[in-house]
C-alpha cells in the first residue's frame, strides 16, 4: 500500500492513524521509486556524473550566483536555493558569520570589525550528498538520487512533511510556501541535462564556481579535485558531498 501513497492519501493516512492514537512507524528509505527524469529524451544519465568546485579564494561577495539562481528557477521571496556566507576570524575565538538576504545585494563593510580579522566568502547550496541524510528519512521515497549523481525531489511524490528538511545538515532545503513541498538546488538540472552550465555557475563573475562531470575525458574540474588541496563541508559527518571546496578555512561550517 505504501508504496502507491501519494501526497494527499498520505495526510490522510496520517490523519486518520493520528486520530486513532495509533503510532505512526515511518518508512525506512526508497519506499517508492520516484519517476522524475530529464526532459530532454536524448539524455543518458549513465553517462555522466557531476561534481562542483567553489574557490573561496575567488569569491568576492557580489552576490550575482543567487541573483542567477533565483532568476533561473524562480525561487520564493525569503528563500535561498544557493546563498553565500561572510566569514570575519577575528584573534583565535572570535568567528562572525552574516548572510543578509543570503548575500543576494552583496555585503557592506562591517565597521565594529577588529583591524586585524580575516575576513572571507563561502558561497553554500545543496552537496549533493552520496550518502544523503534527506533521501533517507523521505517516507514515500520521493527524495531520490540520480544515476548521474544528483540528489532530486518528485514534487508529485512529496507530501511536505519536511522530515528531508530537518535532516539536511547543511540547511539547503525549504519548504515552498506556495506548494508545500520541498524545495533545494537541483545544480539546474533542467541546464546540465541539455549540457549547459548550471545558473549560479554561469552567472559568477570571477570562476569562483565551478562545474565538471567525472565521466568527461579531460574534465579540468575533476583534475583539480583530483589533484589539489579540496576539501568539503562537514567531512566529519560522512555524508560523502560532490560540492568541492578549495581554499577551505578549518572555521568553515
Ligand atoms: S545549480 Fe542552479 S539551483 Fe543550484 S544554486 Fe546554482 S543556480 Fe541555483
Ligand atoms: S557570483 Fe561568484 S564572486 Fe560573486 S558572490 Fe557568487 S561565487 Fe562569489
Amino acid at each position: 500500500m505504501l508504496a502507491k501513497l501519494n501526497r494527499r492519501n498520505f495526510l490522510e493516512v496520517l490523519g486518520q492513524a493520528t486520530a486513532a492514537g495509533g503510532l505512526i512507524v515511518l518508512l525506512g528509505p526508497r519506499a517508492t521509486q520516484a519517476t522524475t527524469t530529464p526532459e530532454d529524451e536524448a539524455y543518458d544519465w549513465e553517462e555522466h556524473s557531476y561534481v562542483y568546485l567553489i574557490d573561496i579564494s575567488k569569491c568576492i561577495g557580489c552576490g550575482s550566483c543567487v541573483r542567477g539562481c533565483k532568476a533561473e528557477n524562480d525561487v520564493p521571496d525569503g528563500f535561498y536555493r544557493t546563498w553565500v556566507e561572510r566569514y570575519a576570524i577575528a584573534g583565535l575565538e572570535e568567528v562572525r558569520i552574516d548572510s543578509p538576504q543570503g548575500g543576494l545585494n552583496g555585503f557592506q563593510p562591517d565597521p565594529t570589525a577588529p583591524a586585524s580579522t580575516k575576513s572571507f566568502f563561502v558561497p553554500k547550496l545543496c552537496n549533493h550528498c552520496s550518502n544523503t541524510p534527506c533521501v533517507q528519512v523521505c517516507p514515500v521515497g520521493a527524495s531520490y538520487q540520480t544515476k548521474d549523481g544528483l540528489v532530486l525531489v518528485d514534487k508529485d511524490h512529496c507530501v511536505g512533511c519536511g522530515y528531508c528538511v530537518q535532516a539536511c545538515p547543511y540547511g539547503s532545503r525549504f519548504l515552498d510556501p506556495e506548494t508545500h513541498t520541498a524545495e533545494k538546488c537541483t545544480w539546474c538540472y533542467h541546464r546540465i541535462s541539455k549540457g549547459e552550465l548550471p545558473a549560479c555557475v554561469a552567472s559568477c563573475p570571477t570562476g569562483t564556481r565551478r562545474f565538471g562531470d567525472l565521466k568527461r575525458e579531460g574534465d579540468e574540474v575533476v583534475a583539480i579535485i583530483r589533484s589539489q588541496n579540496v576539501g568539503v563541508l562537514a567531512k566529519e559527518l560522512l555524508t560523502k558531498p560532490r560540492c568541492y571546496y578549495l581554499h577551505l578555512d578549518g572555521e568553515v561550517r
